[in-house]
């Protein structure tokens, strides 16, 4: 018998049990019980048959929550950092520029990833707060011809502002670029139309509007996409990422040992996409408008003020900024609204870090239970720090907001009955 060198800890450990929060960060988001269940089914091999035929229904709901016909269309192993790298790690090559559009932390991340794949990026900036310019965008573009790839994030969490995809698309288009974009935040919170807008390469993650756990990036790349990578005459260097390769496993047509997928995680992300479908992705963009403007009714009511202009607003992350009196002690807000609530929200990143919260809804905790706690939680933890906040008043501010839907709902219910009866 060998000794063990190293003892079990001395220090007594118990199972680990969570406490049951309500999410409304940045993600992750809270998970539906059904999503919960389909990950403690039995562990299966990743090449059983009934896998497979697991995996080629979750590509199929894939698709349709990313708007899409792509073949290549499935969920890299590994977060959304991770389909970030798998397009810029397969799209971009040793000295090729690139253009990175800027206005937030994910912008940047972008930048990092040019620089790691050996490209060259060129930055596009805009404020944070503001959505990516298309005219910038143009500007360097024609600055620069011969850039082939251009990047940008749809949903810039950091700051809830939501960029015009479209346009940014037809601009790279006009100059022959292909466009990576960040899908993390926006997809199934708002709408994300890959084919439409054209979109070459993009991926997400599964745990925010999506409502799945942490640690899966569906990625979709077109046509004019797997050309670019196949074209390429060096190995792509990562081994782990390259597409050629994963598509050994992920594709069509074959179904090789690459690497282990989670199955459990994949069987999860199967049944999130499967409770899209049942709701309808335009059900899902509508319930996640409809909380935003009750919770917007509720923070305005209590004076808080949104980062973003109106237009450009992400329904799904609300940024808001701090009121000058707390600043000072807004690590102590969100400490409270965790630890009195059990609410969790969002803190600002890099400049707006102690100036803004970012409050989520996203995806199964996008729901008026929480709309109405956080308002609740809020208001009472800033009336108790004297700030001028009457307990009640947002919760009636949102109650109205969500009256007024409902009117105007069943407003239009009604005419579409009679126009169904004519
Ligand atoms: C969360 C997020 C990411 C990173 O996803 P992880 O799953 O945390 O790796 C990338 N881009 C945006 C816009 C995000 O919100």
């Amino acid at each position: 018998m060998t000794t063990l060198k190293h003892q079990a800890p001395t220090k007594k450990i118990h199972s680990f049990h969570p406490p049951q929060r309500t999410l409304m960060g940045p993600g992750p988001s809270e998970i539906n019980p059904r999503v919960m269940a389909a990950m403690s089914l039995p562990t299966i091999g990743y090449l059983d048959p009934v896998f497979v035929e697991m995996m080629e229904e979750l590509k199929s709901l894939l698709r349709y929550a990313y708007q899409t016909k792509n073949a290549l269309t499935f969920p890299v192993s590994g977060p959304g950092s991770v389909g970030m790298e798998y397009c810029f790690v397969n799209m971009v090559a040793p000295g090729d520029r690139v253009i990175v559009c800027r206005n937030g932390v994910f912008g940047g991340r972008m930048i990092e990833n040019v620089e790691r794949a050996g490209g060259i990026p060129i930055v596009v900036e805009d404020e944070w707060g503001q959505p990516c310019d298309p005219q910038k965008l143009e500007d360097a573009l024609r600055k620069n011809p011969g850039v082939r790839v251009v990047g940008f994030v749809h949903a810039e969490t950091s700051t809830g502002v939501q960029s015009d995809a479209k346009s940014l698309v037809q601009v790279a288009h006009r100059h022959d670029a292909l466009v990576i974009m960040d899908a993390v935040t926006s997809l199934a919170g708002t709408p994300v139309l890959v084919d439409d807008w054209e979109v070459d390469a993009v991926y997400s993650a599964s745990q925010k509007c999506l409502s799945c756990t942490p640690g899966l990036s569906p990625v979709s790349f077109n046509d004019r996409v797997v050309e670019h990578v196949k074209a390429r005459k060096d190995k792509i260097h990562s081994w782990f990422m390259d597409m050629n390769l994963l598509l050994g496993y992920w594709g069509a047509t074959t179904r090789t040992y690459h690497h282990t997928a989670p199955t459990n995680s994949l069987y999860a992300l199967h049944e999130a996409l499967l409770l899209i479908k049942e709701e309808g992705l335009e059900n899902c963009w509508a319930r996640h408008h409809r909380h935003h403007l009750a919770l917007k009714a509720g923070l305005e009511a209590m004076g808080l003020q949104y980062l973003v202009d109106e237009g450009a607003r992400l329904p799904q992350m609300n940024a808001v900024h701090i009121p000058q009196a707390v600043q000072s002690r807004e690590a102590e807000v969100r400490k409270t609204l965790l630890t009195e609530f059990n609410l969790e929200i969002g803190a600002g990143l890099g400049p707006l870090a102690g100036k803004i919260w970012r409050v989520g809804i996203m995806g199964y905790s996008c729901k008026p239970e929480n709309v109405m706690l956080c308002l609740s939680a809020l208001g009472s933890v800033l009336s108790d720090m004297g700030l001028p906040v009457k307990v009640g008043e947002a919760e009636g501010a949102a109650h109205h907001a969500y009256a007024q839907i409902h009117a105007q709902e069943a407003q239009h219910a009604r005419s579409k009955k009679v126009a169904n009866l004519k």
